[in-house]
């Protein structure tokens, strides 16, 4: 939308507010509320000062002003807000510059579509994201960080060894290993999974389908595919509605990728694909009908696996999803047909639809980062011809461990991620896609994740050891 068609629209739609939105590097998505009246050309022109030193992993307090500019492409309505307000997503700009402030995960992903096109080897590049989620309406499962502070409260400690936690959430239908796709009353999520889709549909959302995903509580949405930072937008609005239509039901919806021992955890499956002239850069005559262009660029995610971690899977519970015997890969390996490697190549008779799927993600990511730094491991894997080896095309939970060894993995956990990203960032620097002192950053955000949960007894140390 036009910078014009957005001011015609607050007037003649009687926005009352406009929403300024901007991710931060966590992923979480903030926000300002301005008075519409006050939004005119010079506002859409200049975009909006803030004290940048208020979000986590940004500017110190002793240079904190930041510029936000609103991208009116972006534009939708609010659904859920009783004041009829209009949304715009933003990057973050240097005030004195203008130029993007590096530790801007938007502004990353604008650079890394840039950089695509500057390298030559693609026009545009294309994700679509399948990120699961849970719903719970226990307290016990809802995302409440003072309430799962074990310091605070010993109760928690019991509920996560006692027996209903071990065999997973017993209070929804369907139950524990209850089945997959049974229509209702077993599946009670229909009605809540149908309004999520029916507002993103309202608000101008490409979604195709819902359904209930293996474990209990866990749902899945589709959306369709779009380009690196518009469907980074997308994702982000994705979740935004997921939240709140949760809360509307007085449930609590969570991407937190493993909320339950013993049961699937949430993975946020992504598809890719590059486009160049027009033509579906993906597509050839190689193994399962792909290009060599994107057999490099397999190699170049398989490589870069465990530094990619720290943006794809960057909590201290993703770890625990990327176990054997959970859908969720733990391998370095590609497959046409199996589902239990890192990429899997998804079975399409139409070229145009050819694309690469990274399984080991995980929706906990920041869309923009995540996207971003998978499209810098590919290209690097193009451009210096990164061979991704034989395929694996047997089930590689099943392989004796004589098979299993060699076979590089992902990281076991976010410390290791942390180290891996320290010590292979390179291919990120590219182009000046990410810098230095954002990955400087973006890594000591974590390691107080790593640290924080490393000094904190666990509830299964309680278990464990408490009677020593
Ligand atoms: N939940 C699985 C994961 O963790 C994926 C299951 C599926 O979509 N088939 O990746
Ligand atoms: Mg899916
Ligand atoms: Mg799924
Ligand atoms: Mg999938």
């Amino acid at each position: 939308m036009s910078k014009d068609a957005v001011l015609a629209m607050i007037k003649d739609e009687d926005i009352a507010y406009v929403d300024i939105r901007f991710t931060d590097p966590r992923g979480a998505l903030q926000h300002v509320t301005m008075v519409a009246d006050l939004v005119d050309e010079d506002f859409l022109e200049e975009g909006l000062m803030f004290d940048g030193s208020s979000i986590a992993g940004w500017k110190s307090i002793e240079a904190s002003d930041m510029k936000l500019m609103p991208d009116t492409d972006s534009a939708y309505i609010d659904p859920f807000y009783a004041e009829k307000t209009l949304c715009l997503h933003c990057s973050v700009v240097e005030p004195d510059t203008g130029e993007a402030y590096e530790r801007d995960p938007r502004g990353t992903a604008e650079k890394a579509e840039a950089y695509l096109k500057a390298s030559g080897i693609g026009d545009a590049s294309y994700f679509g994201p399948e990120a699961e989620f849970f719903i719970f309406d226990d307290v016990k499962y809802s995302v409440a960080p003072n309430k799962v502070s074990f310091e605070v409260d010993a109760d928690h400690a019991a509920w996560n060894t006692d027996a209903d936690f071990e065999m997973g959430n017993l209070g929804h239908r369907p139950t524990f290993k209850g089945g997959y796709f049974p229509v209702n009353p077993r599946d009670d999520g229909q009605d809540i999974r149908s309004e999520m889709l029916s507002t993103m549909k309202r608000i101008g959302m490409k979604v195709d389908k819902h359904h209930h995903e293996v474990a209990t509580s866990q749902h899945e949405l589709g959306l369709i595919f779009g380009s690196l930072t518009k469907q980074a937008d997308e994702l982000q609005k994705f979740k935004y509605i997921i939240h709140n239509v949760a809360h509307a039901y007085g449930r609590s919806a969570t991407f937190m990728p493993k909320p339950i021992k013993g049961d699937n955890g949430s993975g946020m499956h992504v598809n890719m694909s590059i486009w160049k002239d027009g033509k579906p850069l993906f597509a050839g005559d190689k193994y399962a009908d792909l290009s060599q262009e994107a057999l490099y660029f397999i190699g170049g995610i398989l490589t870069h696996a465990k530094a990619l971690n720290a943006f794809t899977n960057p909590s201290t519970n993703s770890y625990k999803r990327l176990i054997p015997g959970f859908e969720a890969p733990v391998l370095r390996a590609y497959s046409a047909r199996n589902r239990s490697g890192c990429v899997r190549i998804p079975w399409t008779e139409s070229p145009k639809a050819k694309r690469v799927e990274a399984r080991f993600p995980d929706p906990a990511a920041n869309p923009y980062l995540c996207f971003s730094a998978l499209l810098m491991a590919g290209l690097d894997g193009i451009k210096n011809k990164i061979d991704p080896g034989e395929a694996m095309d047997k089930n590689l939970y099943d392989l004796p461990p004589e098979e299993l060894e060699g076979i590089p993995t992902v990281c076991g956990s976010l410390r290791e991620a942390v180290e891996a990203l320290k010590a292979d960032h390179e291919f990120l620097l590219a182009g000046d896609v990410f810098t230095k002192s954002q990955i400087e950053g973006y890594l000591e955000l974590k390691m107080d994740e790593v640290v924080a949960y490393e000094h904190t007894p666990h509830p299964v140390e309680y278990s464990l050891y408490y009677s020593c």
